[in-house]
């Protein structure tokens, strides 16, 4: 026999078996609001012709290209990605006290500052919201964090239940490590208000925790850069320390290539250059070096005005696409006279709605139409075209009905 034959099969991931289970479907109507990739009006990937540009510019410029890079990645990267989440001016980068590497993507990020922290921050519990993206609570114990939560989302109004985070996070040890959402919360699409945000700021300062942003959808949630930006940078603006795990996944839609950077915002120089020191111990034997052929493209974008302007276009464009879906979806609803109040499909923000839809729902519309999405009820709004919103309608109307 095996020497594996002990070995249980383990259950898709909760959130691309959804996909597994999709791909698995023959039916001609079926549509997959599972994962949160972008889709055209057509349903097809989309790549950006900035991203097509600059890999033609990577092709045409023939050295270095399949080399190594340094264990923290591409430096112009690293500087670039800096400066787009704190901003070009921003008080850490001009004090260089930010230090920036390359990872693999939001997760890769996320683990690595992860594990950093486990090492070298006296502090080893994170409190995440709930709920909250379903890889955070196996990303930080994985890299041996405790993980504990904080109230976020309020089922009965769907908007965020403030004086609950408020409450957690004032009973908090000191010194706690707090997982916040940069914006367009996932899952939830709810995000605090500049007020609010101004609130959490002062209660994580005045108890001494750690902010963390996870930074996924930059630009995609509003179409603006620097507003989706917002919260990290006041947590910068008053000489803090904060950690940002940035993803280039969505809004360059570089999704496969894996491109995404953590940034560790300390007090001094001096410090931001130990932590980089350690972050490339975590680093090496992990992984090594990351990959460079999307640090590549990302550089070659951020670094030219001209590409630069034309993705910042291309950018909105696929925000407003996912908030037309928003008011399409709303107003197919409205039409079949469907029981409920349906407005926070047009008040929540960035990729995904959290429709409110129970287990059973999501089910039935799985089985009788065809529709594969999360189980929590969320779909991707990325997923969805005008020609598909109406097949939507159909089934939550039936199975509300
Ligand atoms: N954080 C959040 C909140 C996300 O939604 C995602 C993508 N689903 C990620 C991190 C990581 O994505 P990636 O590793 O592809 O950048």
């Amino acid at each position: 026999g095996s020497v594996f034959s002990h070995v249980a099969r383990a259950p898709e991931d909760p959130i691309l078996g959804v996909t597994v289970a999709y791909n698995k479907d023959s039916s001609p109507v079926k549509l997959n609001l599972g994962v949160g990739a972008y889709r055209t009006e057509e349903g097809k990937p989309l790549v950006l012709n900035v991203v097509r540009k600059a890999e033609q510019q990577l092709v045409n410029n023939r050295s270095r290209v399949k080399e190594y890079l340094p264990i923290v990645g591409l430096a112009e990267f690293n500087k670039l990605s800096a400066k787009l989440i704190f901003g070009v001016d921003s008080p850490c980068i001009r004090d260089n006290r930010v230090t920036t590497v390359q990872c693999l993507s939001g997760t890769g990020s996320l683990r690595v500052g992860g594990e950093f922290l486990t090492r070298h921050y006296h502090q080893r519990i994170i409190y995440i919201p709930v709920p909250t993206w379903g890889n955070h609570p196996k990303v930080f114990t994985l890299a041996g964090l405790s993980v504990k939560s904080y109230r976020y989302y309020d089922p009965i109004t769907r908007g965020l239940d403030f004086k609950g985070l408020l409450e957690d996070l004032d009973s908090a040890p000191s010194g706690a490590i707090v997982l916040l959402h940069a914006c367009a919360h996932n899952p939830t699409g709810v995000d605090p208000s500049i007020q609010q945000w101004e609130q959490i700021r002062q209660m994580i300062r005045s108890k001494g925790l750690l902010p963390f942003f996870d930074s996924a959808y930059q630009g995609f949630a509003s179409g603006n850069l620097d507003k989706d930006a917002q919260s990290v940078r006041m947590f910068v603006a008053d000489g803090g320390e904060c950690i940002v795990a940035q993803s280039f996944a969505k809004n360059m839609g570089l999704y496969g290539e894996r491109v995404g950077a953590l940034s560790i915002v300390c007090k001094t120089a001096d410090v931001a250059g130990k932590v980089e020191s350690q972050l490339k111990l975590v680093i090496r034997p992990m992984y090594s070096n990351p990959p460079i052929h999307g640090a590549s493209i990302v550089a070659a974008i951020l670094r030219d005005r001209t590409l630069y302007d034309e993705w910042t276009i291309e950018l909105k464009a696929m925000a407003d696409r996912i908030i037309s879906m928003r008011h399409q979806l709303f107003n197919a609803l409205r039409d079949r006279d469907t029981p409920g109040d349906w407005s926070h499909i047009i008040k929540q923000i960035g990729m995904f709605t959290f429709t409110g839809l129970n287990v059973r729902q999501v089910s039935f519309m799985t089985r009788e139409y065809h529709i594969y999405m999360t189980a929590d009820g969320r779909i991707s709004m990325a997923g969805l075209s005008s020609s598909t919103v109406s097949h939507l309608a159909d089934a939550i109307h039936a199975a509300v009905t």
